[in-house]
């Protein structure tokens, strides 16, 4: 009986404990999911997108419009961000002058008159000496051990304090990878070849000229040409094969010296007003996060790509006798590069303070490419029998 009725009860139990498992299933299911659940609900949340206001930011830009190889981050920036945002986030992109002129770049994007701009922060050294080594300093890092320092070495960090008091965020936005010395009307054999040599070379290095004995000129891009046919300048540098080609400096100039000693490695910048930044949604700071690493490493597989085809037409078509700068000129160059960096940190407290941070990371670069890239790029350079 008693074996009976404890048999006749096992369903009624087990029925008990089924909808009590039910009971606090749905509990928490309802307690973790109702004040989302309307998100993920398709038709709403097709409703939702529909009914989206279309964010639309201006990027300025120092460049001209469509400029090749430097103008392409801003462009490639823009086509990203609409499409991986489906067109919620959208960037008009406007080359120099159009909106403002190419040195009212970081101004404007301060301001919030324009949410975004491109360019190169060594363009700001008059308000802060030590944005230029985050682009490039003479004898400094190349772009492979800037993209390291600024995204895994406490770099961006530090610029982005940098630029906190004028309301922006900076992002790597390209790079041109080493540079080449550039144009010149007369060899250069030795240091005493530099006296009085007029060249057009901006930031650093042309401190380091003018300190050298020469004298450095700032004039803007689209000038060069001239000034080089005229004999304003004796010299001038620009990028690399890719660029100078589209320039025709070959047809003003008889000697393409390298290597770039005073830009190695140039990073370009992205520039994000922090408000136009900040008022986005999560996915969509995302998107421009991702987007600028993106940028910023297609400007340096461009030019990876086309440099040497340029290089070869320069050399084959039209003549160009690409020289080596002689080691005792480097040695000078990086000794005076020296003494303006110890220079400068005594004078601004932010130049020691980066300056000290590059520093350490660059010597720590230094130290692993010997074992590493160095050694390479020497090893597969050896004779071989066959
Ligand atoms: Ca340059």
């Amino acid at each position: 009986m008693t074996e009976k009725t404890s048999t006749s009860r096992q369903p009624a139990i087990i029925i008990g404990l089924i909808a009590l498992c039910v009971v606090l299933f749905w509990s928490l299911v309802a307690k973790h999911v109702e004040p989302t659940a309307s998100a993920y609900d398709a038709s709403q949340s097709q409703t939702a997108t529909e009914q989206q206001e279309v964010i639309k930011w201006k990027l300025v830009t120092t460049w001209p419009k469509n400029f090749p190889g430097l103008g392409s981050a801003a462009e490639n920036f823009s086509r990203v961000v609409e499409d991986m945002s489906n067109g919620r986030l959208t960037v008009k992109v406007y080359g120099a002058g159009e909106l403002v002129p190419a040195l009212g770049v970081f101004d404007a994007v301060s301001s919030g008159s324009v949410e975004a701009g491109h360019g190169a922060a060594y363009y700001w050294k008059g308000k802060i000496p030590a944005a230029q080594f985050f682009t490039s300093v003479p004898f400094g890092m190349n772009a492979q051990e800037m993209n390291g320092w600024l995204h895994y070495g406490g770099g961006l960090e530090l610029w982005r304090e940098l630029y906190e008091p004028f309301n922006l965020i900076p992002f790597a936005g390209g790079n041109t990878g080493v540079q080449m010395a550039g144009w010149f009307n007369k060899e250069i054999n030795s240091v005493d070849d530099l006296k009085g040599l007029k060249m057009r070379i901006p930031g650093l290095g042309g401190e380091v000229l003018n300190r050298a004995g020469g004298s450095s000129i700032n004039i803007p891009g689209g000038e060069l040409y001239t000034a080089l046919q005229t004999g304003v300048i004796d010299a001038t540098e620009w990028v690399g094969p890719y660029n100078d080609l589209a320039f025709g400096f070959h047809q003003v100039a008889k000697y393409y010296y390298y290597p770039g000693w005073h830009e190695p490695g140039p990073t370009l910048e992205l520039i994000v007003n922090k408000d136009a930044y900040e008022a986005l949604a999560p996915d969509l700071k995302a998107i421009v996060d991702a987007a600028s690493r993106m940028a910023n490493q297609d400007m340096l597989d461009e030019y990876t790509a086309r440099n040497n085809a340029a290089l070869q037409e320069l050399v084959n078509e039209y003549g160009v006798q690409v020289r080596r700068l002689p080691d005792e000129v480097l040695i000078r160059l990086h000794e005076i590069s020296d003494e303006i960096y110890a220079e400068q940190a005594e004078k601004d407290e932010n130049f020691k303070k980066v300056y000290t941070a590059y520093k350490a990371f660059a010597e720590g670069a230094r130290n692993y490419h010997k074992i590493s890239d160095q050694a390479y790029f020497e090893v597969r350079d050896l004779e071989t029998t066959e």
